[in-house]
């Protein structure tokens, strides 16, 4: 046999490791192998997002994870890539890189700043966007992480204002024995919210309390974090002595310009601050501030107008006085990526608006109102959920 015939052993290697066998041209060969081609991410406080574009779809069954102290080691085989490095400005991740180990097997380094949860997920070509390939880092406050859901129950957190020590407004002022407190009004109309929700199946309450105990502010919004809440609705009573014509109910949303101030706030202190108001506290450090925020303060505003409209057909028009800005000083209803509201039912200090709050005819139809309001707004917001989630291929829970 000649040789110069026929393919020696090694050539026919040579030709197959340089990506071509006879008769299959280089690129169809490598397009048999997804391409990882990109690192993206995006960074909240409840989680980093690492997303890799991919060529093709990549199978689960391709990926193998190892966490190993800090570092996750994702190996997924069937892929190529080139040398990728990319540093995070992230609370829980430093770097990510990605290795080619040979021609069909490719690594990923994620380097984090402490050892954290994690979740794989795979997203279809869709709209224009490519396959991806997502590793959701969580970060460990945050127990139970919050599942990509398609259809599914919507979870509220109702969160009754003050309680136990703090007794929130009073009436009379400066009582030692007052007759009427916020902590109570708050309550009875929040456990009327939660009665009207629990009619729907597709509802899920979860409640900040449900006896006359203290929460401290910052161990709410942890509830809110733990419960992967789809809004946030604080009930409150208001307290105006100065100025006792004042009356109705008010829903109040954070605006850009509170939190462009507080960030201001945050830079001067450099590190983790308190804000606080009368009803409400906020821990913030820069970092949380870096967050985009555009997306609640949208959702907060479109739960608001839900809450009002519903609350005019519930209570006479009059007694409304619609949506307002949080302008005390600070924050607050700022509860990272999540829409939130804080409604005041009320002012304790307007003689008709107290004689009204403590009446049940009363508080049920601010729940009534308040319930059909978050309905209202979810039965909304399912329909834009649906459609932005039509493309997840699969998930790898954290192995
Ligand atoms: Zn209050």
């Amino acid at each position: 046999m000649k040789e110069n015939k026929f393919l020696s052993r090694r050539n026919f290697l040579k030709l197959l490791t340089a990506g071509s066998i006879v008769g299959i041209p280089l690129e169809a060969e490598a397009s048999r192998y997804p391409i990882i081609k990109r690192i993206r991410y995006s960074s909240t406080i409840e989680r980093t997002r690492i997303v890799f574009d991919c060529s093709g779809k990549v199978e689960k069954n391709w990926i193998k994870t190892h966490l190993k102290g800090n570092v996750l080691w994702i190996t997924v085989k069937n892929t190529r890539t080139n040398y990728m490095k990319r540093k995070l400005r992230s609370n829980l991740v430093k770097e990510v890189k990605v290795y080619p180990i040979n021609r069909h097997l490719s690594r990923i380094k994620i380097v984090m700043k402490e050892p954290h949860k994690f979740k794989i997920f795979a997203l279809k070509a869709h709209c224009g966007r490519p396959f991806r390939l997502v590793v959701d880092v969580l970060p460990d406050f945050l127990t139970t992480s919050c599942p990509i859901r398609h259809y599914q129950k919507r979870i509220v957190v109702i969160d009754p204002g003050h309680g136990g020590k703090d007794p929130g407004a009073i009436w009379p002022i400066h009582s030692s024995h007052p007759i009427i407190k916020e902590k109570n009004i708050t309550l009875a109309i929040s456990l009327r919210v939660r009665r009207i929700l629990r009619q729907y199946p597709n509802i899920k309450v979860v409640m900040t309390r449900t006896r006359d105990v203290y929460v401290p502010l910052l161990k709410r919004a942890e509830i809110a974090a733990k419960a992967c809440a789809d809004a946030f609705v604080s009930i409150h009573a208001d307290s105006m002595p100065n100025f006792p014509n004042w009356s109705g109910v008010t829903v109040f949303k954070a605006s850009p310009k509170l939190f462009a101030q507080a960030k201001l706030m945050a830079r001067e202190v450099a590190k983790k601050v308190r804000l606080c108001n009368d009803v409400m506290c906020w821990s913030i450090s820069p970092l949380l501030l870096n967050m985009s925020t555009t997306v609640t303060f949208v959702e907060s505003s479109r739960l608001a107008e839900a809450i009002v409209k519903s609350l005019k057909a519930h209570v006479n028009d009059d007694l409304i006085n619609g949506i307002k800005d949080m302008q005390r000083n600070i924050v607050v209803l700022k509860t990272p990526g999540r829409p939130a509201v804080l409604i005041e039912t009320g002012f304790i200090t307007n003689r008709l608006d107290r004689k009204r709050l403590v009446q049940g005819w009363y508080q049920e139809e601010i729940a009534r109102g308040i319930a059909k309001g978050i309905v209202n707004y979810f039965h909304s917001m399912d329909k834009v959920a649906y459609e932005s989630f039509p493309e997840v291929e699969y998930v790898l829970e954290e192995s």
